[in-house]
């Protein structure tokens, strides 16, 4: 099987019907560069940079996450390359400010990370915005903004990266005036609301991570609940398929990151909601692809239609082995 796989590394990722499909890399740090490369990856489609942070315990500064951030656009030789920024917090706990004697956290996964952090210590997100900016001369690099909730977080954030491209021009620092801003979907109500984000950013990127855990209000890192959380679950197939339809209407760009992305039994259905981007594990891409090879949109987006219209979670699981025979 795994031969097989590797030949089909430089066969061009489109559909029976010619529909072309991206299919770019998860990554977590600039050494997993290669290896998405050598899985076939188009581009990284989700840098997590907490990883940087992770590694070693305290922050880095900005020399060295350009280093960093440098390392993976150049490495990536002209491939797009989504830099997303720190989502610290919850299940990727590091607190800046642990002397400052926070409360206790009960809720971590509902408490302040990824974005609400970053613009709850702006220090830290004018070291990373500024280095993922200078960053930005040496190839194609987005700016992805994990957990966006409100509208005025964006707002926010896009003040901060204003700020940091002032500070930069005043140093005479070259970097991509135009850098794209996309925020992630991965909180029910920015799928819900998602007319807010649509026009404010450039793209999206669905979490489904995150969003299976906040739909169906499922710890993902519980143990105990581990049966209850369900990809396939009606309510967030829905917040996915509303998101697609949505930017489609008014052409703007959307991937999915979360792990769903990266389930060859999950591709037809993706593929038939709309999807065009997936981002993934690397080891996951040649077997996305090898799907995306063998299927034809034309005759999926009508039965996935009907697959959206089921909520009896056994008929859909019939409906979606049927789409996948
Ligand atoms: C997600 O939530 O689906 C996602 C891609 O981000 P992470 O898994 O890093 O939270
Ligand atoms: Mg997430």
């Amino acid at each position: 099987e795994k031969s097989k796989l590797r030949h089909l590394k430089s066969a061009k990722s489109e559909t029976i019907d010619g529909v072309e499909v991206q299919l770019f890399a998860n990554i977590e740090l600039p050494g997993d560069v290669p290896v998405a490369l050598e899985c076939g990856a188009e581009g990284v489609g989700l840098f997590r940079t907490e990883f940087l942070f992770l590694d070693r315990g305290d922050m880095p500064d900005e020399q060295e996450q350009y280093e960093a951030y440098k390392k993976v656009v150049k490495g990536m030789a002209g491939r797009p390359v989504t830099i997303r920024t720190f989502d610290l917090g919850a299940d990727k706990d590091l607190n800046p400010q642990a002397s400052a004697g926070d409360r206790v956290k009960t809720n971590p996964a509902l408490g302040r990370r990824a974005i609400r952090l970053s613009l709850a210590e702006p220090r830290m997100f004018q070291t990373q915005l500024r280095a993922i900016l200078r960053a930005s001369r040496h190839g194609p690099i987005k700016l992805l903004i994990p957990m966006l909730a409100h509208a005025h977080e964006i707002d926010q954030t896009l003040a901060a990266l204003e700020q940091a491209k002032s500070s930069l021009r005043g140093e005479k620092a070259a970097f991509d005036e135009n850098i794209e801003v996309g925020g992630m979907i991965e909180i029910p109500a920015a799928a819900l609301a998602i007319g807010l984000f649509l026009r404010r950013l450039d793209f999206l990127s669905i979490g489904t991570n995150d969003l299976i855990q906040y739909t169906l209000a499922i710890d993902r890192t519980d143990e105990q609940v581990s049966a209850l959380y369900d990809p396939l679950h009606p309510a967030v197939l829905m917040l996915v398929a509303h998101t697609l339809a949505s930017a489609e209407k008014v052409g703007i760009p959307v991937s999915v990151c979360g792990e769903m992305a990266g389930d060859p039994e999950l591709t037809r259905l993706l593929l038939g909601m709309g999807l065009r981007t997936f981002s993934m594990h690397p080891s996951q891409i040649l077997r996305v692809k090898q799907r995306v090879l063998k299927s034809e949109v034309n005759e999926l987006a009508p039965n996935v239609r009907k697959i959206l219209r089921l909520d009896e979670p056994g008929k859909l699981r019939e409906a979606l082995a049927r789409l996948n025979a």
